[in-house]
């Protein structure tokens, strides 16, 4: 993805897992004509990299090693998603299995994993007209978007949601196993010491529990009209 763009501001969104982040963003950027850049793939290629090469997910100076040789290039996919490439291969279709799910939080919680992806956010968002979805984009990425939204939902909502989302690909998996999964991971992502997860004090917060994914995107393009 190259950092060229318009002016347009950049605009965050936040939230925890599966509180329909990466869908809402890419639909709104393609409403608005944006670009879009999930940042969730990104710690879950440096998750699932640091897996490949035999790395123990909780050694932090080892991941970090690992992170800082991994070439990785992020790039605008067909259908408005992200592809992401690690030393040469494309991973993307690897990134949201359960074993990647299930380390991810502990390989993001790694100040120097932080570093290096913060970096490249940051050259990413220079270019503005981009929507930018994850945990701290709004807090610490790019704190100064004129547009920060928080969208949330209870964790059983989102746990049936990621459910759903198995079935429909014919893995399976018991809801309970997700269900704790998810919590697990709320609760590193909410309570780590870098970049914790938090509505910046500026955010729109947008509760999406009652709200079909249609209202959620009206509602974003309509907040959006204020700063394009
Ligand atoms: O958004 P997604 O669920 O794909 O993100 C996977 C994980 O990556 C999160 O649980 C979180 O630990 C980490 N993450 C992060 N900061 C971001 C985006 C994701 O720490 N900006």
């Amino acid at each position: 993805m190259s950092n060229t763009g318009s002016t347009r501001p950049p605009i965050a969104i936040d939230g925890p897992a599966v509180s329909g982040k990466s869908s809402v963003g890419r639909s709104l950027a393609s409403h608005i004509g944006y670009r879009f850049l999930d940042t969730g793939l990104m710690y879950r290629a440096a998750t699932w990299n640091a897996i490949k090469n035999g790395v123990d997910v909780n050694d932090p100076a080892a991941v970090a090693q690992a992170s800082e040789s991994m070439d990785f290039s992020v790039s605008d996919g067909k259908t408005g998603d992200n592809q992401i490439v690690v030393n040469g291969e494309d991973v993307t279709k690897h990134l949201h299995a359960p074993m990647v799910d299930d380390s991810v939080s502990s390989v993001a919680s790694v100040g120097r994993v932080r570093e290096i992806m913060v970096a490249e956010q940051r050259r990413l968002a220079s270019g503005g007209a981009i929507v930018m979805v994850g945990r701290d984009i709004g807090t610490v990425v790019i704190p100064k978007a004129p547009l920060k939204i928080y969208l949330t939902a209870t964790v059983r909502t989102r746990a049936n949601r990621r459910h759903r989302e198995f079935i429909a690909e014919g893995t399976e998996i018991e809801f309970e196993d997700i269900l704790r999964s998810m919590e697990q991971r709320d609760l590193i992502d909410s309570s780590r010491e870098n970049s914790p997860l938090r509505p910046a004090d500026d955010a729109r917060v947008v509760d999406t529990d009652e709200l079909s994914f249609e209202e959620v995107v009206n509602h974003l393009v309509e907040l959006a009209k204020d700063v394009l």
